[in-house]
């Protein structure tokens, strides 16, 4: 496995690959979620590279850059386990400008995760098309778990009309069904027990689904019901655009939970 640091390396290496380029975008303190978005694409492709890069335009003001995960060294590893051709760990001054174009993601990007976190969505969308731009991938592989990222690059794919094919990856989850996620390591060791009320509430509303139960608002109050010791900031009901709906669409849906431990807030969600 090579380790890429600077721009030129990587342009210089790009130009020397043919098709087959899985690629895999990360912030890095990598967890067996990454990992099945990396062998996902290292069973599609030739060639597969990942970056780790925490990146700063898509933390808000007083949120967790600065103490956000690192784990450089484990995730070398994991990459070269994983099979791994390059992993691209750029700098932050190596990705931005001191002035910059900006990309303004749509009004989607304004409710549920981009109403409590205004303006996060345009960096995500900016870096992801850097790198797009830089890697230029066959395949790009995203999380379900970030549900309405994965929508909004989806469509960005769509409106720029780039020639990249986003694959999504289902959750992973602990043996006990907490989604993983590299803010998961904020949570003490009650937090982390209550923490499983979340999946419990996910199985519930699956196996309400599974019965043919497709009213939104019952299954939304039985999910309020299994988490009610904890601190909900939202349960909703959107459909594959993330546009909010009331009724339960199959093939169309997605139920989203957010729960906050303190400043730490738990993403899940249901693709129904
Ligand atoms: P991050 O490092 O948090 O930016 O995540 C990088 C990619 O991994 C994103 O596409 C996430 O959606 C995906 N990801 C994070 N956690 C999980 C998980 N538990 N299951 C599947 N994919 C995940």
């Amino acid at each position: 496995m090579k380790i890429i640091k600077t721009i030129e390396e990587l342009k210089q290496i790009r130009k020397n690959l043919k098709k087959g380029i899985g690629f895999v975008p990360t912030m890095g303190a990598l967890h067996d979620g990454h990992i099945s978005l990396i062998k996902k694409a290292r069973k599609q492709n030739d060639i597969v590279i990942v970056s780790i890069f925490v990146n700063p335009t898509q933390f808000l003001e007083g949120e967790d850059l600065d103490a956000y995960p690192r784990k450089d060294e484990a995730d070398k590893k994991i990459c070269e386990m994983c099979e791994v051709d390059y992993l691209f760990m750029p700098e932050v001054h190596t990705m931005y400008d001191k002035e910059e174009v900006l990309i303004k993601a749509p009004n989607t990007s304004y409710i549920l995760e981009g109403y409590t976190r205004p303006g996060h969505f345009d960096g995500v969308l900016q870096v992801v098309l850097k790198l797009f731009n830089l890697v230029r991938p066959t395949n790009a592989y995203f999380g379900k778990k970030d549900a309405q990222q994965l929508v909004l690059i989806q469509q960005m794919v769509r409106n720029l009309f780039l020639p990249i094919n986003i694959v999504p990856c289902e959750i992973v989850r602990e043996s006990d069904g907490l989604a993983l996620s590299s803010r998961n390591v904020y949570l003490d060791k009650e937090q982390r027990q209550k923490a499983l009320l979340i999946s419990k509430s996910i199985y519930k509303a699956k196996d309400l689904i599974s019965k043919n139960e497709l009213n939104f608002e019952k299954i939304k109050t039985t999910m309020y019901e299994v988490m009610k010791e904890l601190d909900i900031e939202y349960i909703s009901l959107v459909n594959r655009n993330f546009e909010k709906i009331s009724k339960i669409e199959l093939e169309n849906s997605i139920i989203l939970v957010v729960v906050r431990f303190g400043d730490t807030r738990l993403l899940d969600n249901i693709w129904i």
